[in-house]
């Protein structure tokens, strides 16, 4: 289990422990790495500083897509490779990795005429290995306004349709997590690798790790230590040897969340912004999300600027090819920015950036990775878990030597059918009867269906038991989900929970305030927290809150 209770004494108990694989961050890739090696049989231990997920894996377009604009830039291998990954990840966490039509637009004077999108498409079906149902279709104009009418204009021309893949980036993170942990990786968050130790001849032989939840140190060591810190890579680098050289790049993407009512758009889109970029909007319960922008950047990594021109941006280009939205700067209800770790090239500008990942390799024997995509994670643990066999030189072992992750369900996806959207919304379904009695509707029991999948279960069987204790419907429900974020996925803050294992900050902020009351209460008592800490807890996530909410425009 990956416990919050239990951590700090997981995380002393480990304290001077050896362990084959040390892996630094816990994002999407440290998750990924941590479970390819331990579904192999390797001891593997991740330490996160900040929450898992809180860096970039938490601050995409949350799409799993092989990127069809890198065809642009002609990098068929990662089209192919991260194109093929889709149906992979789907096929293991069907509960939050699901199909999305996009209606893509053509447009007079756009970059993407009628022929490109064609071939492109096609291109795209056959690189990611798309199956039949799920393959391109041109649309005349009439047909896109049909089935999207916010996009009638005068100069759109036709369009086409076609599918990704959507997810929730933290939750996907933290089911990997969870995977990994129960196949005995040991992970923390909250947890910062602050030191390297060596043997004598300066190879890496540990860490030194700084519990930011408590300020208690210790040293772990390891056979092999990877830097899967993201952006964050080269400074780890640095931190090993200083003469290290940059490799990275960093470009910020923000997002922007409106209300359905402000922008109803009844598919996802992916449209041309007039300056040779592409964005998506996503329909997702009551609101739309739409994104994003690409600049350099270098401010503060932990908490990515939002300007009041990304904003622009990203209303200016909505309102460009739907001149009906009239979507207004104060329909924006919330947003995010996340940064790109992207492999530094000359001369390019940061659209032009390959989206490829790269390992770098130290004297010392650190291992770095950066780069790639959410979509393209398990691929890249495999390359590093592949590399690191290698350097162990064990004699053939077959456990070793097959990964494994290309089959194994996530936590939460162990469904015992093929994956159908009427199969998925039987189970939903079924599951909602045994539950309906407690008072919850079908639109909330979904929302917790669609984010704990098959471990729905738990949380149902501690919402009947905080009923029975309680009689009250409401929280029952609130402190089963809150027991089991905290019991199950590692929930220490506020802000975990609110924002990266629930999603409400984006998708229902508005639910959040009646809650947080509830929340923090029922945090004090699973964590023995004084009253004067769980108010600073409180006052601190509200001003994480406003953060996403109320910027300076
Ligand atoms: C705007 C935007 C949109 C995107 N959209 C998509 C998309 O739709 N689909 C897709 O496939 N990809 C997308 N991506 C790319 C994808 O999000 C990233 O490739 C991926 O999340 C990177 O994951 P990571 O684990 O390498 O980095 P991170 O998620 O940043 O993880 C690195 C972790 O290391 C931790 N760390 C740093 N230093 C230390 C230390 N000293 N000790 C311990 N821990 C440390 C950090 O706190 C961080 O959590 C997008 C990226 C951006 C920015």
């Amino acid at each position: 289990m990956l416990s919050a209770i239990t951590r700090s004494e997981d995380l002393k108990a480990i304290d001077g422990k050896t362990f084959d694989l040390i892996v630094i961050g816990g994002g999407i890739t440290g998750a990924g790495i941590a479970l390819d090696a331990a579904t192999r049989g390797l001891s593997v231990a991740v330490f996160e500083k900040q929450d898992f997920a809180q860096g970039t894996s938490s601050r995409s377009t949350k799409l799993v897509h092989g990127g069809l604009r890198y065809l642009e830039h002609l990098e068929f291998g990662i089209v192919r490779a991260v194109g093929r990954e889709r149906k992979i990840v789907h096929n293991n966490a069907m509960h939050i990795v699901l199909p999305e039509k996009m209606i893509l637009p053509i447009i007079e004077g756009g970059s993407l005429g009628e022929f490109t999108t064609n071939i492109a498409l096609k291109l795209y079906d056959f690189l990611a290995d798309v199956k039949k149902t799920e393959q391109r279709k041109m649309l005349t104009k009439e047909e896109v306004i049909k089935a999207e009418p916010l996009l009638e204009s005068d100069f759109l021309k036709g369009g086409a349709m076609y599918y990704e893949y959507k997810t929730d980036d933290s939750r996907l993170t933290i089911e990997i997590a969870k995977k990994a942990v129960e196949y005995g990786a040991k992970m923390f968050n909250y947890a910062e690798v602050d030191d390297f130790l060596y043997e004598q001849d300066f190879k890496i032989n540990g860490v030194k790790v700084k519990d930011r939840l408590n300020e208690n140190e210790i040293s772990v060591f390891g056979k092999y230590v990877v830097n899967a810190t993201g952006i964050w890579v080269d400074k780890m680098r640095k931190k090993d040897d200083e003469k290290a050289p940059q490799r990275l790049h960093i470009t910020k993407g923000i997002h922007i969340v409106v209300p359905k009512t402000k922008l109803p758009l009844k598919h996802s889109i992916y449209f041309d912004t007039g300056d040779n970029r592409m964005v998506f909007a996503v329909p997702r319960f009551d609101v739309v999300y739409i994104g994003t922008t690409d600049t350099n950047y270098s401010d503060n990594y932990e908490n990515p600027t939002i300007e009041k021109a990304d904003i622009e941006y990203l209303i200016n280009a909505v309102n460009t090819i739907s001149p009906k939205a009239k979507l207004k700067i104060e329909d924006v209800q919330s947003a995010w920015s996340g940064l790109r770790p992207l492999i530094q090239e000359e001369g390019k500008s940061p659209s032009e950036l390959s989206r490829k990942d790269e390992i770098f390799y130290s004297d010392s024997g650190l291992i770095s990775i950066a780069g790639g995509k959410l979509t393209g994670y398990r691929l890249m643990a495999k390359k590093i878990i592949e590399i690191i066999r290698k350097r162990m030189k064990i004699e053939y072992n077959r456990e070793l030597c097959d990964c494994k992750t290309r089959t194994i369900k996530l936590s939460g996806g162990e469904f015992d059918f093929e994956y159908s959207l009427i199969n998925l919304i039987q189970f939903a379904d079924q599951k909602y009867d045994e539950v309906k009695q407690l008072g919850i509707s079908i639109g909330d029991f979904k929302k917790l269906f669609y984010r704990y999948g098959k471990n729905i279960d738990l949380v149902i069987n501690k919402a009947f038991d905080f009923y029975n204790e309680l009689k009250n419907y409401r929280l029952a429900w609130i402190y089963a989900e809150v027991f089991y974020t905290v019991n199950y996925e590692a929930v220490s803050k506020i802000s975990d929970f609110f924002i990266r294992r629930t999603g409400m900050i984006h998708f229902f902020i508005h639910d959040i305030a009646p809650m947080i009351q509830d929340v923090a209460d029922y945090m004090q008592k699973l964590f023995n927290w004084t009253s004067e800490f769980k108010e600073q807890e409180i006052e601190k996530f509200k001003q994480e809150l406003e953060k996403a909410s109320n910027f300076d425009i």
